[in-house]
Order: C-alpha cells, then sequence, then structure tokens
C-alpha cells in the first residue's frame, strides 16, 4: 500500500460549506502553500478531531493530503492555535474579521503561495483581538492587501501625467484609473472623487507603519471618510463586485438608524 504524504501548515479559515451529514469542505489560507480547498470528514461530528479548528477565521494548524493531483485536499486533523475570543465577543470587531476574511479570499489565488499576506493577516487578527478597533485600521488592512496582490493604487504621483503630489492643487482618485489625478486630467473623469494631499499623506505613511503602532495614527474626520470613499470605489473596481459582509454591514447601519 503506497502511504500518502501528509503536508502541515499553519491557517486561516477563509470560508466553509457545510456538505452532506457531517463533512464540511473548508477554504484556508496557509503560511506554506497558499490558498487550500480541502474537506474535513466527519468534522461536524467529531468535536475531538477538529473542535473549533474549522469555524471561520480561526487560526489553526492543520494536517492534510490528497489522493489525485485534481482533487480536494483531506483535511485529516488540526488544533486551534489562536480562536480569537475577544473579537467573537464583539460584534464590531467580529464584523471587521468577517470582511477582512472575505478580503483576503478574493484577493488571492488558490495555491499561489505569499507569506507576507500570511502575516498580515495573523498581524491583523493580533492587533484587532488585543487593542481597540478603529474603522481607519481596516484602511491599512486594505491598502496593504491590495498592494501585496498587485494592484497597489498610485497616490504618490497623477497616474495619467505624472505630476508629483505636492504639485497637484486639488488631487482627485481615479478607480478605474488605479491612482489619483490632477485637476486637467481629472476633468475627462466624471467619476474621479475628491480627495484632499493630507489625507493621501496620511495613507502613504500608513501603509508602511507597523501593524502594533497603527492604533495610534488619528485620521482626522474628512480624512476617515476620504479613504474610506477611495478605497469602497477601487475595491469593487478591482474585484468587479461588491462583498457579502460589506453588502451585510450596510443593512445594519441602514436598520440602526
Ligand atoms: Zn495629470
Amino acid at each position: 500500500m503506497i502511504k500518502r504524504p501528509i503536508y502541515e501548515a499553519s491557517a486561516f479559515v477563509l470560508s466553509f460549506l457545510d456538505y452532506g451529514e457531517s463533512d464540511r469542505i473548508v477554504t484556508f489560507f496557509t503560511d506554506k502553500y497558499g490558498k487550500i480547498k480541502g474537506i474535513a470528514k466527519g468534522a461536524r461530528r467529531s468535536k475531538k478531531r477538529f473542535a473549533n479548528a474549522i469555524e471561520l477565521f480561526s487560526h489553526s494548524r492543520i494536517l492534510f493530503s490528497r489522493n489525485r493531483k485534481d482533487s480536494l485536499f483531506l483535511i485529516e486533523n488540526s488544533d486551534v492555535i489562536d480562536h480569537y475570543p475577544k473579537i467573537r465577543e464583539d460584534l464590531e470587531k467580529t464584523m471587521a474579521a468577517s470582511y477582512i476574511i472575505e478580503l483576503a479570499a478574493h484577493f488571492t489565488a488558490e495555491g499561489k503561495k505569499s507569506k507576507k499576506t500570511f502575516s498580515l493577516l495573523k498581524d491583523f487578527f493580533e492587533f484587532l483581538d488585543r487593542k481597540k478597533f478603529t474603522e481607519e485600521s481596516l484602511r491599512f488592512f486594505e491598502l496593504r492587501l491590495i498592494k501585496l496582490s498587485g494592484y497597489e493604487p498610485v497616490l504618490e504621483v497623477c497616474v495619467a501625467c505624472n505630476t508629483p503630489l505636492d504639485e497637484i492643487k486639488a488631487p482627485r482618485f481615479s478607480a478605474t484609473d488605479g491612482g489619483i489625478v490632477c485637476v486637467e486630467c481629472s476633468r475627462q473623469r466624471p467619476g474621479s472623487l475628491p480627495v484632499s494631499v493630507g489625507t493621501l499623506k496620511m495613507l502613504l505613511m500608513g501603509k508602511e507603519m507597523e501593524m502594533e503602532k497603527i492604533h495610534r495614527l488619528n485620521l482626522s474626520k474628512q480624512s476617515s471618510r476620504e479613504s474610506k470613499a477611495i478605497l469602497e470605489s477601487f475595491i469593487p473596481f478591482i474585484l468587479g463586485k461588491e462583498l457579502k459582509s460589506v453588502r451585510v454591514l450596510k443593512e445594519i447601519k441602514r436598520l440602526m438608524v
């Protein structure tokens, strides 16, 4: 009998689908193999083998194998590294976690590994678990993830004519061009959004900052509003759709008004 090789990885649960009577098909983002999809047989029955290691946004160590190249991985076993109880007991943090996990699922491709994306997820979850949540911190996560996926927006110069940010009087952001545009270039871009130089500088600074220090960055109301608006126009443009967690959040906010 040929023994199947067993792989081991540290992984975040990006999504899952209950299958049959007791199985669960899980999409993970792993440190060593990038995004993978596997089936955890009997997952909903065997509390001992899987415990809460395959719940949404759990960070776990998984053991897996597969029979053929094209089949789903078979999740043999998993142990929770961190279940993030402080995130789960706070509605705002849970919503933020669901959003970043959905973003990560969309901005990564199966089998394409990225240690930096894994570290970003891990750092952000630790930040969310330990520090006070701020809406602004999501902007820095978004920018970093977009950068790692190769869609980094151009914020330093006009994307159309290369005029440096410092020489642009009233910059605007054009999602379809993937960056800021100067006053002249913005005339041919009716969908572009106004964004102040101060907001752009803050985003450029925050994008390079250590995650530990991000909670100290205090965005003004205007910067917070502008950065949200530009990323809200840019992300659906890259992905070609609006994320489910964003729709849910909007619906909740509408009901709470
Ligand atoms: Zn220009």
